[in-house]
């Protein structure tokens, strides 16, 4: 393979970056056969729902208009419902990102008085707003919606007294945020998301449980709909749509409650009806098609990644022996130069914009600047290789995706080269 080598030098990894990385392949080679089982395992199961419902390509034909009778868009739903093993599904390109749709699930599912309680503490920067826990026009709060929040204890555990403690009459619905998502706190399993639930579901029945599940689709075998809940919701430029779905989002659970949503997401009395899909359909199939083996890749790189860095010295969550339930990996460098050094090299990795060096900003609904890594085919995919985070203590880098393992791998080399080169660190 000296030929592979030369390639490698070419795109500009040294050859005390490849020997490193090579020396750190060699003992994950059980952790990705780990990986490639659970991948067959969900390729099966998305081409078992395609062929119950006997995807065929008259679904991939464009709608206009008004939409009605989109026959792939009703088979796209219903694919996704059976994966899920769900009722019902909505999945819709007019749904614009993931907390578009977290906003549709809570907005349809919650009436003024209720109140939403979250058991997993703070969720996602863009949810403050849509909740109100930061003044926002046209959050649930203006609308009388409160929210109360139990954070997880230290060691990362649920509080379960201060979770029954929080349950009031008026607790209508629960949301529980899979990944970590910016936070360091640890990521959720479906195992223990179903022992939430069933806690919850123990105290009172009728309270409606939403998983907010960017980011854990294909991980594991399971899915949060399989534990109980009411409600699992998502982005398509995340994991489920494969690298290939150019927008859209989705919601799957409980019949009623999905059927709430697209009451609010187009208009009461209209709901599921309407809603044309202008040609891309057949992008949101195959999307979910590839996406167990997308969702391996990004996997394999973010196993790759933690093990390089906490090498090290650095602190990686997950670490680098630990199992994963979503394909986040966070890297914390210590710096803002670090973490610079680190976005530099996984945009000069990329298929696209390699040219470009990313540049902190501020981004709308986030409290401090960010840095983003991306050069991605489909603006802010993080299925495709990406990293970023908040420029503030402890300066940690959240990386995630590669729609292959090989562009993960490159993209990872290239950020040590970018760190060594930068004098950050040396091997
Ligand atoms: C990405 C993400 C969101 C928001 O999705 P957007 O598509 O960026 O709006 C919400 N929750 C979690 C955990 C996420 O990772």
């Amino acid at each position: 393979m000296e030929q592979l080598e030369n390639l490698y030098e070419k795109t500009g990894i040294s050859k005390e970056v490849l020997d490193f990385s090579k020396k750190i392949l060699r003992d994950l080679e059980e952790r990705f056969e780990e990986a490639d089982k659970v991948a067959e395992y969900n390729q099966l199961k998305v081409i078992a729902a395609m062929q119950k419902n006997r995807v065929s390509d008259i679904h991939f034909a464009a709608t206009t208009g008004y939409g009605y009778n989109d026959l792939g868009r009703e088979t796209l739903e219903a694919v996704y419902a059976d994966a899920f093993h769900a009722e019902a599904a909505l999945v819709r390109p007019q749904i614009t990102c993931g907390t578009h749709a977290l906003t549709v699930a809570l907005a349809a599912n919650l009436r003024p008085g209720d109140e939403l309680l979250s058991p997993v503490g703070k969720p996602y920067d863009t949810l403050e707003g849509v909740i109100g826990i930061k003044e926002t026009k046209g959050s649930l709060a203006e609308y009388n919606i409160s929210y109360r929040q139990v954070d997880l204890l230290p060691n990362g555990d649920f509080d379960y007294e201060g979770i029954k403690n929080a349950i009031k009459s008026n607790t209508k619905m629960v949301t529980i945020q899979r990944s970590k998502g910016y936070a360091t706190r640890p990521t959720l399993s479906v195992t223990k998301i179903g022992e939430l639930i069933r806690f919850i579901k123990d105290i009172r029945e009728d309270i409606i449980c939403m998983v907010d599940n960017c980011y854990g689709e294909f991980v594991e075998v399971m899915e949060p709909t399989d534990v109980g809940a009411d409600l699992c919701v998502g982005s398509l430029i995340k994991n489920p749509g494969g690298g290939l779905a150019s927008t859209g989002g989705y919601i799957v659970g409980k019949e009623e409650y999905v059927d709430n949503c697209a009451y609010r997401l187009t208009t009461p009395g209209l709901g599921k009806e309407v809603g044309a899909t202008l040609g891309i359909n057949q992008q949101l199939f195959q999307g979910f098609f590839m996406a167990p083996t997308v969702v391996c890749g990004a996997l394999k790189s973010a196993i790759f990644a933690a093990n390089i860095y906490e090498k090290l010295g650095f602190k990686v969550v997950p670490n680098a022996t630990e199992p994963r339930y979503d394909i986040i990996q966070s890297v914390t460098l210590g710096s803002r130069e670090g973490m610079i050094a680190f976005c530099e090299g996984i945009q000069a990795a990329a298929p696209v914009d390699s040219y470009v060096k990313p540049e902190p900003w501020a981004m709308p609904g986030y409290h401090s600047d960010v840095i983003m890594a991306a050069g991605a085919f489909v603006q802010g995919s993080s299925i495709e290789l990406s990293a970023d985070g908040p420029i503030e203590p402890p300066f940690a880098v959240y990386f995630q995706g590669g729609l292959t393992w090989y562009h993960g791998k490159l993209g990872i080399m290239m950020s040590l080269q970018k760190m060594i080169e930068a004098g950050l660190i040396s091997l």
